[in-house]
C-alpha cells in the first residue's frame, strides 16, 4: 500500500488547482485522472487541419500584467502564468434576442460599457453605475471571504461590505427591479445568464453580478494553445512540485476509517489501495457518495439529492474553408436566444425540439492564426435544462444530433446574416452523452450543481463548513462551493487544496 498525505481525484480544473495548492503546503501528493491526458473540459482535439478547443469560450478575471485579474494572481501564485501564451478576447459579445428585435454588441472596459449601454436605452447611465458599484463590492467581499479561508467575520463583513450582505439572498431580476434599470439595459446585461445555467429569477444577484463584473472589467483571454495548454503548464508544475500523477487511473473507492468514518484510502481501478487521509474530488458528490464510499452520512445524502444538476451540455464544431470575412462572421462571441426574457428562455431549453438557443464562439476573431490561412473555426453550445437526451431511443441518436446541428447552423445564418452552409469542412458533435461518457458527470452535465436561490454561491461559501460531513474530504471543481466555469473551478480547487493543507497540519 503506498501513502501520500493527500490523493486528488481528477485532473480537470479544480483537482489540478488543488494538487499545485498541496503541494506548495508541503503536503506528499498524488493525483489520479482516469483519461489519458489533464484538463477534464479544459482541453482540445484534432480534426483534419483543426484544433478545436473543447469548451473554453473566454476565461474570465484573467486580465492583463498591468490589470491582472484574479485568476492571473492566481496562477502568479501557483507558478504557471509565464508558461502560457495568452491572447486577449476583442469585445464582451453580441447578444440577439429574436422576440425583443434585440441585436447588441457590447464592449469590455466598465466605462466603455455604460456608454455603449447609453447609446442602445438612453437614460440607462445611473442605474448601470449602481450595478457596476455594487459588483465591485461583492468582488471585494469575495476576496476578503477567501483571503481567510471562508471564515469570515460577519460583523467586518456588515461594516466593510454592507450592500453585499444586503443582496446576498436576492435573485439577479429582484436587485435590478430596485435598481431601476430599464428592460431593455436589462435585456442586453443578462445576455451572459447562459454561462451559469440558471434563469435570472433563479440566479444569485452576488454570482452574476460579481462573473459580470470580472468580465467587463478586466475584458477575457484565451491560451492560444487552446485550454489545454493550461491544463498542461497546471499538470507540469505540480511534477515541478515533486507530485505524482497517474493518469489512465480511475479511482473506484474510498476507503473510510471505522472509528470515525472519515477518509483512509483510495482504491484505484488496477486494484492498488493508496493509504491517505485527505481526498480532494474533482468529480461529482452523487458519483462519490452513490458509487465510491460504502458508508455516507445521512446529512452528505439529502444535501446531494437536494441539489439540481445544472444544463447537459451540446456543442457542434465546425471547421470551415473560408475565414471568418468572408462569411460574414463578425464577432467572437455570440449570443442568440429566442427572447431575452431568461424565464422563458429556460423552460423552452428543457426540450430538444423546443432549445434553438447557443453560445457561439469564432476565435479566430481573438486569435486569427488558430487555424490555417484562408479558414475559420466556430463553435456551438447549448445547455438542456433537463435530461430530454436520457429519452432518445439508441436507434434515432445520429438523427437527433444532426437535428440540432442543422438547426444552430440555421439559426446562426438567419441571425447574423453569415454564410456557412457550403463550406463546412469538418464537422463535430458532443451531445450530453458524450460529456457523460468523457468526464464522467451525471446525464452529461457540464456546471455542476445548478445555481438556486438557496443554493447558490453565497449559501454555498456559508455552508462551505457544514458541507464537510466526511473527515478528509472535500470537493473541488464545478460542484464546489464556487460554482462552475473555469475560473470558479480553479478558485475552488484553491480553496479545498488550502483547506486540506490546513486539514493536514491540524492533524501534525
Ligand atoms: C462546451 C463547454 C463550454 C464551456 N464554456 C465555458 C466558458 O467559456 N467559460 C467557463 O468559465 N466555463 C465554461 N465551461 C465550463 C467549464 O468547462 C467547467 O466548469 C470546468 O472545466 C469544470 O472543471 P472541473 O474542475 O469541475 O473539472 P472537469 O472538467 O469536470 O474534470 C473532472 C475530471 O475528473 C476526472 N475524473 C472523474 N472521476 C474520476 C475518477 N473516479 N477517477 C479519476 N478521474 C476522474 C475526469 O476524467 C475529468 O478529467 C464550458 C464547458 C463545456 C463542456
Amino acid at each position: 500500500m503506498r501513502k501520500y498525505d493527500a490523493v486528488v481525484i481528477g485532473a480537470g480544473n479544480g483537482g489540478l488547482v488543488a494538487a499545485i495548492r498541496l503541494l506548495q503546503g508541503g503536503a506528499k501528493t498524488l493525483l489520479v485522472e482516469k483519461h489519458n491526458l489533464p484538463g477534464g473540459f479544459a482541453t482540445s482535439f484534432r480534426r483534419g487541419r483543426f484544433e478545436f478547443e473543447a469548451s473554453l469560450h473566454e476565461l474570465n478575471d484573467f486580465g492583463t500584467a498591468d490589470n491582472a485579474g484574479d485568476v492571473r494572481e492566481l496562477f502568479d501564485g501557483l507558478g504557471v502564468t509565464d508558461k502560457i501564451e495568452w491572447t486577449q478576447i476583442p469585445e464582451a459579445y453580441r447578444v440577439i434576442a429574436r422576440a425583443e428585435k434585440l441585436d447588441a454588441t457590447m464592449p469590455f472596459g466598465v466605462q466603455a460599457f455604460i456608454d455603449k449601454m447609453e447609446g442602445y436605452v438612453p437614460g440607462s447611465r445611473p442605474s448601470v453605475e449602481k450595478f457596476f458599484d455594487l459588483a465591485e463590492e461583492i468582488r471585494l467581499a469575495q476576496a476578503y471571504s477567501s483571503s481567510v479561508n471562508g471564515k469570515t467575520d460577519s460583523k467586518y463583513m456588515v461594516s466593510h461590505y454592507g450592500n453585499f450582505v444586503r443582496c446576498g439572498s436576492y435573485s439577479v431580476n429582484e436587485v435590478l427591479d430596485s435598481l431601476k434599470m430599464p428592460k431593455k439595459a436589462r435585456d442586453i446585461l443578462n445576455a451572459y445568464w447562459c454561462y451559469l445555467g440558471a434563469h435570472c429569477d433563479d440566479l444569485s444577484f452576488l454570482h452574476y453580478a460579481s462573473m459580470v463584473n470580472r468580465y467587463i472589467k478586466r475584458g477575457a483571454s484565451m491560451p492560444k494553445g487552446r485550454s489545454h495548454e493550461i491544463s498542461l503548464a497546471l499538470t507540469e508544475r505540480i511534477r515541478e512540485l515533486g507530485g505524482d500523477v497517474l493518469f489512465n487511473t480511475e479511482a473506484v473507492k474510498l476507503l473510510t476509517d471505522e472509528k470515525d468514518g472519515g477518509i483512509a484510502g483510495v482504491v484505484l481501478d488496477d486494484g492498488t489501495r493508496i493509504e491517505t487521509r485527505h481526498v480532494v474530488a474533482n468529480c461529482a458528490p452523487h458519483l462519490v457518495f452513490g458509487k465510491m464510499m460504502d458508508k455516507v452520512p445521512e446529512a452528505e445524502v439529502r444535501a446531494a439529492n437536494a441539489r439540481k444538476f445544472s444544463g447537459r451540455g451540446f456543442t457542434m464544431f465546425l471547421g470551415l474553408d473560408a475565414d471568418a470575412d468572408e462569411l460574414g462572421v463578425e464577432n467572437h462571441n455570440y449570443f442568440l436566444y429566442d427572447t431575452a426574457d431568461s424565464v422563458a428562455q429556460y423552460g423552452r431549453m428543457r426540450t430538444i425540439a423546443e432549445n434553438e438557443v447557443q453560445a457561439t464562439v469564432c476565435l479566430n476573431r481573438a486569435y486569427p492564426e488558430c487555424s490555417p490561412k484562408g479558414t475559420c473555426m466556430l463553435y456551438f453550445t447549448t445547455l438542456y435544462m433537463s435530461d430530454d437526451w436520457g429519452n432518445v431511443k439508441a436507434e434515432d441518436y445520429y438523427k437527433t444530433k444532426d437535428f440540432v446541428a442543422n438547426k444552430m447552423i440555421d439559426r446562426f445564418e438567419q441571425d447574423t446574416g453569415a454564410k456557412l452552409r457550403g463550406h463546412i469542412e469538418e464537422i463535430s458533435v458532443a451531445t450530453p452523452m458524450t460529456y457523460a461518457r468523457y468526464c464522467g458527470h451525471p446525464q452529461g452535465v457540464i456546471y455542476g450543481y445548478e445555481s438556486q436561490y438557496w443554493d447558490g454561491l453565497m449559501p454555498r461559501l456559508q455552508m462551505m463548513g457544514e458541507d464537510h460531513k466526511v473527515r478528509g474530504l472535500r470537493f473541488a471543481g464545478g460542484y464546489a462551493m464556487r460554482l462552475s466555469g473555469y475560473s470558479s473551478a480553479y478558485f475552488s480547487g484553491d480553496i479545498s487544496g488550502r483547506q486540506t493543507v490546513g486539514d493536514i497540519k491540524r492533524e501534525g
